[in-house]
């Protein structure tokens, strides 16, 4: 579309594993200021595509822009600092953390204070420390959280985990957000203040592409909703229109 403000932009995106194909010719984008959901059903290639336009793997081919910016086969550290920034549908293991410690490790292969240390003097690293301690104290008890900032990560729900995986997100100060199956096997009160969120940093500017199975959260919150399919882009629209969309349906059931 002329004119459109593309944040993310990918094009034939293309990932093979073995013979497998995992993302076959993807195409699309996140218009800066929306929240853009990524539904299709398991192994249709979507966290693949977050590999991809993160750096976690290297397409075959195809290009991705971040800002309009080609970012292809560039290193995760380096797509983080262009402001992409997104969460694992897993998230990793944080034994012997405390939350406040686990938020300033920073998100996994992207830039913690590890990767600043190296190009900071010593000085440099304790004001920087400093700063991002009261900064992350101060995004923990926006997200209500603050309370949990000395307990060890590991005492954590799974909720309260995607929750802290969430605000340390935040601490990169991401222009785009990509959030893997953000409630997947959350409560649905904590589903609830996961959405609040949500819109509360989308309201202060973020864009959001999310992944998510959950159909009501995922159709309440994002719009538009791109459907992938075996590793192709099947439609995209309105929650309204891809919910009437007889193609989706049947790609969910196996057609
Ligand atoms: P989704 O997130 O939509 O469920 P994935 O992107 O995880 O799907 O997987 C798409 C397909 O690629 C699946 O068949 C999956 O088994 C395969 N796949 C994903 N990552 C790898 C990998 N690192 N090695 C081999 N196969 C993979
Ligand atoms: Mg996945």
């Amino acid at each position: 579309t002329p004119g459109r403000d593309d944040v993310l932009r990918v094009e034939n995106l293309r990932k093979t594993f073995g013979g497998l194909v995992a993302a076959d010719d993807a195409t699309f984008g996140v218009e800066r200021g929306t929240i853009t959901g990524l539904i299709g059903p398991n192994g249709a290639g979507k966290s693949t595509v977050f590999d991809l336009v993160s750096g976690f793997h290297e397409p075959d081919a195809g290009r991705v822009a971040v800002d309009g910016t080609d970012v292809t086969g560039m290193a995760p550290h380096a797509i983080a600092e262009r402001g992409l920034i997104r969460t694992f549908q897993t998230p990793r293991k944080l034994e012997g953390m405390t939350v406040r410690e686990a938020m300033l490790v920073g998100p996994q292969g992207q830039p913690g204070e590890s990767f600043v240390k190296l190009f900071t003097s010593p000085g440099e690293v304790g004001a920087r420390e400093s700063r991002n301690l009261e900064r992350a104290r101060k995004i923990l008890e926006e997200f209500g959280i603050g309370h949990l900032a000395t307990q060890p990560a590991t005492d954590l729900s799974g909720g309260q985990m995607k929750l802290v995986e969430l605000a340390r997100a935040m601490l990169a100060e991401p222009e785009i957000l990509l959030l893997d199956e953000p409630v997947a096997g959350v409560n649905p009160t904590l589903t609830k203040d996961l959405a609040a969120q949500i819109r509360r940093l989308h309201g202060a500017g973020t864009t959001f592409l999310i992944i998510e199975h959950d159909m009501d959260f995922i159709m309440d919150l994002a719009d538009p909703i791109v459907v992938l399919n075996q590793g192709r882009v099947l439609t995209e629209g309105s929650p309204d229109a891809v919910r009437a969309d007889d193609r989706v349906v049947d790609a969910y059931l196996g057609g």
